[in-house]
């Protein structure tokens, strides 16, 4: 029997990788002119980063990580988001030495055992923003505007951008309480993994994607009623400031993040027709000034996000994005063999040295065929070399759209194709 690839994972290849390479374009030239830095850190940690960063009471690390022993009997996971990793190196490499703020961004995979469905896989990819070092409302207005600049750059997507506040540790811990007076009245009612996180995670209950849990938390108390002075001030600027920027936001006070780490303000980007259900939001974000200390370094801000890739693809082929097509050769290089075949390949990589996209015949086809197969792939020019064009010292080459031909010297090949070339 043939081996099939592992559920909830993704072979990409064909169109979608051209899908994939226009949006990491995007990524990398939106956190340039922001000025951020790439950071790639390992695929597998020790478990204990996990525990420790996302939080040993959240789904992910209960029920969603590929944990294993590996030979030397320590536990070590595979990634299931990438701020953790990034934490760690942050940390690991004193890169605070070089000064603050630092911002970074990395492009990763992820692993979740989660179930799989469109926009949701065991295997997915993030891309990410990591601001270490400013205690003010400034790093949420420049991720926040650097996630949204990178959705106007993708383009063809109706995405919103809901933000709260769900403060800080200490002031939510009183919510919390309160959270929990609500729910008990009707605890029986909410499903087997509300009544586990009513325990341990009561805040992720708002996150819960069944429909009944949601309805019976459509009148709990909200957490920016809690909300001490200071958030208060501080989201009321946050909102001034993105107003100011024509950055439009709406205020969605259910919004939880699943993740221990996050305080104060947190935000997601998120379809607004819900073409994809409960996988509807492709990006999470927000404020995790507890994480840092929580790895064992001193106390220090951190705002970032990140967004699915899979899942922005499946809504961008939902609503029909058109990406850039594949190159196709400005030159068809046939030949018929022999010496002739020589000169092609030389021909051609000397061409594809000074990055002149040519394609050398291969299969040895009859002329015809390689006149088919220039077509097909879409070649601006072609020129097949026999024996009788290397005596001359000519070639002919054929322009594919005008049918007109041209009787170019040998030597003078070269610089022709080359003044043609299309960057
Ligand atoms: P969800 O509520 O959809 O499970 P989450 O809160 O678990 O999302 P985060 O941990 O914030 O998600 O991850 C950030 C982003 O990564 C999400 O907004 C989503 O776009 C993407 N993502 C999360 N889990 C998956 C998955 N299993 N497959 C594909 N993308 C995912
Ligand atoms: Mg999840």
């Amino acid at each position: 029997m043939m081996i099939k690839r592992v559920r909830g994972t993704k072979d990409v290849f064909g169109g979608d990788i051209l899908k994939w390479q226009e949006i990491e374009d995007n990524i990398r030239n939106v956190c340039q002119v922001f000025g951020y830095d790439e950071i790639r850190t390992p695929t597998f940690e020790y478990t204990e980063l996990f525990n420790r960063s996302v939080g040993e009471k959240t789904d992910i690390v209960q029920k969603e990580m590929y944990t294993f022993l590996d030979k030397g009997g320590r536990s070590i996971s595979l990634k299931p988001e990438g701020t953790a990793g990034a934490a760690r190196a942050y940390l690991e490499n004193k890169l605070y030495a070089q000064g603050l703020p630092l911002k970074l961004y990395y492009i990763t995979p992820a692993f979740r055992y989660e179930k799989p469905a469109s926009g949701r896989l065991r295997e997915f990819h993030q891309f990410g923003v990591e601001l270490y070092g400013i205690k003010g409302i400034d790093s949420e207005v420049e991720v926040i505007s650097l996630c949204h600049d990178f959705f106007t750059r993708i383009g063809s997507l109706n995405v919103d951008l809901e933000i709260n506040n769900i403060g800080s540790f200490e002031t939510r811990q009183v919510y919390i309480s309160h959270l929990k007076e609500y729910i008990s009245h009707n605890l029986d009612m909410f499903c087997d993994d509300c009544k586990h996180r009513y325990n341990i995670n009561p805040l992720r209950i708002f996150d819960c994607k069944i429909e009944t849990c949601q309805s019976l938390m459509k009148k709990a108390p909200v957490v920016l009623n809690y909300l001490d002075d200071k958030s208060r001030s501080d989201f009321d600027s946050l909102k001034a400031t993105l107003t100011a920027m024509n950055i439009e936001y709406k205020v969605n006070d259910r919004l939880v993040r699943g993740l221990d780490y996050y305080t104060d303000v947190v935000f997601e980007f998120v379809l607004n027709d819900y073409a994809l259900g409960s996988q509807s939001t492709v990006c999470g974000g927000g404020r995790y000034n507890c994480l840092i200390g929580e790895l064992g370094g001193d106390n220090i801000s951190c705002v970032g996000f990140s967004v699915g890739i899979e899942r922005l693809i499946s809504a961008l082929d939902i609503y029909n994005k058109s990406f850039k097509k594949a190159k196709s050769p400005l030159i068809y290089i046939g030949h018929m063999g022999g010496e002739s075949a020589v000169y092609a390949h030389k021909l051609a990589y000397n061409l594809r040295t000074c990055n002149v996209y040519s394609y050398v015949e291969l299969l040895g086809r009859s002329i015809k065929a390689q006149a088919r197969a220039a077509d097909k792939i879409d070649a601006s020019y072609l020129t097949i070399i026999g024996d009788n064009e290397l005596r001359k010292d000519r070639l002919i080459i054929k322009n594919m759209e005008s049918g007109k031909e041209l009787d170019i010297n040998l030597d003078e090949v070269f610089d022709f194709l080359n003044t043609l070339r299309r960057d």
